[in-house]
């Protein structure tokens, strides 16, 4: 990544940047830069030679003025305190913003999870959803899946705290398999609200997201699904990277069978459908209408920025433009639909398999699927609104304004205690 920006700085500049169009007074600004608590801890695990070893782990509880903290769980050598803290304060101005009603939280543990067996792995998720037990619950802090954890890691946790707990609460964790309490749609749902508020920021510009070519930067759950996708509403998915470096193919990649290809090989590099191996910067500055980062934080710099050829950006990651960056695409009149919004469908879904839970009873596809749409389109509405209103010079301030409103609402209708 481009940058050494720490996450934290941004989100707290991005909160300032807003806060000018607020009506909330500055005690109550500070009180919402900052992590409610941060549990940091250390858990030591026996690997499959005998060995132990120690792995670094946190879970920041931001805030939880509009409800549960929620937040995924990063497996990643590039963890720190502050992306936690900041990738936690992502998720409530997110929940915000789309307007479910939750706070906002986030784990990690710092590893490279290729390095371990899956033995491994389970013994260590198990050793962190025991050090979470008293901090987690249906009603109290939800976890759910980021990047490197998925399904395997969410059922695991869920049957750690279940078993200790001796009961049965498929709430305590979203993200799961269908059949161990999962909701249909939720592997899809980040990448399918980030190209619905592409196809809505299009639309905006008096567009239509089917003619446009399309770069994804990371090639994972959120950045293949939003190829899919992206491609099936008649656009031309053009370059795709992870890691390992990119691909582009000027006609065109089919993103089903790059993520065959990323499947059997490790990499999207190699894949025989390609023109050419392009760099991860290359796929970033490529001259399309339409740029998807899905990778992490601080791929776009203010550097960077100024080779950015895309008209829109939907942010699939969190946090992948810096503040120094936003400000060069605002002036070169970039259109960024903020990862609080783009990626929104993640937690809005995991908001609805949390309801199924509840209920206990299963949504279909369809059902989801539509409500996470009402959902998105409405959340775009009222940030399009709010952007015009306001004359602001962009659309991620402009779901700043929304979001910071609500959750200062909600904390000064709570009143004082004690
Ligand atoms: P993932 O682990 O499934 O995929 C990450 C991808 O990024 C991989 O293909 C990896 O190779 C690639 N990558 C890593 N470093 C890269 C680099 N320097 N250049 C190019 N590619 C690189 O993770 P994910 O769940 O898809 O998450 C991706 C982003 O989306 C993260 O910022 C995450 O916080 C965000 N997000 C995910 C969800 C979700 O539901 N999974 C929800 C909201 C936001």
């Amino acid at each position: 990544m481009g940058t050494d920006t720490n996450p934290f700085n941004s989100l707290q500049e991005q909160i300032d940047e807003a806060a000018v169009y607020l009506d909330v007074g500055d005690d109550v600004i500070e009180r919402l830069k900052h992590p409610e608590r941060v549990l940091e801890t250390n858990l030591t695990i026996e690997r499959d030679d005998g060995e132990l070893e120690r792995f670094k782990a946190f879970r920041s509880q931001f805030n939880g003025d509009r409800g549960p903290y929620k937040g995924g769980i990063r497996y990643h050598p590039g963890v720190t305190r502050d992306e936690v803290k900041a990738l936690s304060g992502w998720m409530v101005y997110k929940c915000a913003t789309v307007g479910i009603p939750y706070g906002g939280g986030k784990g990690g543990i710092v590893i490279d999870p290729d390095e371990y067996s899956e033995t491994e792995l389970e013994r260590l998720t198990r050793a962190f959803a025991t050090e979470l037990r008293p901090l987690i619950g249906e009603d109290r802090d939800i976890p759910a899946p980021d990047v490197n954890t998925g399904q395997r890691e969410m059922n695991w946790i869920k049957d750690t705290y279940e078993t200790l707990e001796n009961t049965t609460a498929p709430g305590v964790i979203t993200g799961k398999a269908i059949d161990s309490g999962g909701s249909e749609g939720r592997v899809e749902a980040t990448g399918r609200s980030t190209v619905i508020a592409a196809r809505e920021a299009f639309d905006y510009l008096g567009e239509d997201v089917s003619d446009a070519t399309v770069a994804v930067q990371g090639y994972g759950n959120a950045g293949w699904i939003a190829a899919k996708l992206v491609a099936e509403m008649g656009a031309t998915v053009v370059a795709a990277s992870d890691s390992s470096g990119g691909v582009y193919a000027e006609d065109g990649l089919d993103p089903v069978a790059v993520k065959g290809h990323k499947r059997e090989t490790g990499s999207v590099v190699g894949f025989e459908g390609a023109n050419e191996e392009i760099t991860n910067e290359d796929v970033l500055t490529l001259d399309v209408d339409l740029l998807i980062p899905a990778a992490l934080e601080n791929a776009i710099d203010e550097e960077l920025a100024h080779d950015v050829k895309a008209d829109v950006i939907s942010e699939a990651a969190n946090g992948p433009i810096t503040p120094d960056g936003d400000a060069v695409l605002a002036e070169k009149d970039v259109y960024v639909v903020p990862d609080i919004l783009a990626n929104a469908g993640g937690v809005t879904v995991s908001y609805f398999e949390w309801v199924q839970n509840r209920q206990r009873f299963h949504w279909s596809e369809e059902r989801v699927n539509d409500e996470l749409e009402t959902i998105i389109v409405d959340a775009f509405d009222a940030l399009t609104d709010t952007y015009e209103e306001n004359d602001l010079a962009s659309f991620r301030t402009a779901a700043y304004v929304v979001a910071i409103q609500r959750v200062a609402d909600a904390y000064e209708q709570a009143g004082s205690f004690p």
